[in-house]
């Protein structure tokens, strides 16, 4: 089916959109087949690297390269190398996100820390959190790369994500300043409009989450698509979903 005029580019969710764990949603092939370059990933996923979910992408036929994933974690990191090029950056991360600071030349040390990076450290612990609780208390500065504080496991179950890590760790500073950089905060989607090249009224953001998506969306002016769970992916639907989201919205200014 043809495009309706407007709509530049796709800012796409990953995890429950587009994937479940590693496998491709229904749909999800076909998608990322008919929008090709007109498609930016967006996930607040604060643990991988773009390299690394290009690879996981490709192996169950979803070819979407690095450069068109934006993603939480590796998106704070390279703020704090921007903004704060070469500081002490204590980081609560995995060891791809170690590798990733490193290599944008940040020095990372728990060693009096100008900033706090939190992402998704799944061996976090007791003394990890007791540094980055002093380390803020000292005067450092915290960037949060994921404020969700789970994420639903394919039983069902939950599956605890940066969020709440933050979560303890605030419960021992205190309420402090900090920045926040995953959905539904603006940056991730800004930066994929910026790879489109396009305004917000001419994306679509495409989700399984309306607190994230929807909301980081909305805020934006962007148009959004919610992804309901078990439904097959089609462009045809997106857009017949899309139009009634606008109907909706002409009713109401009626
Ligand atoms: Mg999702």
């Amino acid at each position: 089916m043809s495009i309706p005029i407007g709509c530049r580019g796709y800012l796409i969710d990953l995890d429950g959109t587009l994937m479940s764990g590693r496998m491709a949603l229904p749909g999800a092939v076909q998608l990322v087949e008919q929008l090709g370059e007109r498609i930016i990933i967006v996930s607040n996923d604060a643990e991988h690297t773009p390299d690394q979910l290009a690879a996981r992408l490709h192996a169950v036929r979803l070819p979407v390269p690095a450069e068109r994933i934006v993603l939480a974690g590796t998106t704070a990191l390279d703020l704090v190398a921007t903004e704060h090029p070469r500081s002490k950056v204590m980081l609560i991360a995995s060891a791809a996100l170690h590798r990733y600071a490193r290599n944008l030349g940040l020095c990372v040390t728990d060693e009096r820390p100008d900033i706090v990076v939190l992402a998704r450290d799944r061996g976090f612990t007791y003394a990890k959190l007791t540094r980055a609780a002093n380390a803020i208390r000292a005067g450092a500065r915290l960037v949060v790369a994921n404020p969700d504080r789970t994420h639903p496991g394919r039983a069902g179950d939950v599956v605890p994500e940066t969020g709440a890590l933050a979560a303890a760790l605030l419960a021992c500073t205190g309420p402090v300043p900090h920045r926040i950089i995953g959905k539904p905060e603006p940056m991730l989607f800004l930066k994929g409009l910026a790879l489109l090249g396009i305004a917000p009224h001419e994306g679509m953001v495409i989700g399984d989450n309306p607190e994230t998506d929807g909301l980081g969306a909305s805020r934006l002016g962007i148009s959004y698509v919610h992804a309901l769970p078990g439904e097959t992916l089609s462009l045809e639907d997106i857009h017949k979903k899309q139009g009634a989201v606008q109907n909706i919205g002409e009713r109401a200014i009626a």
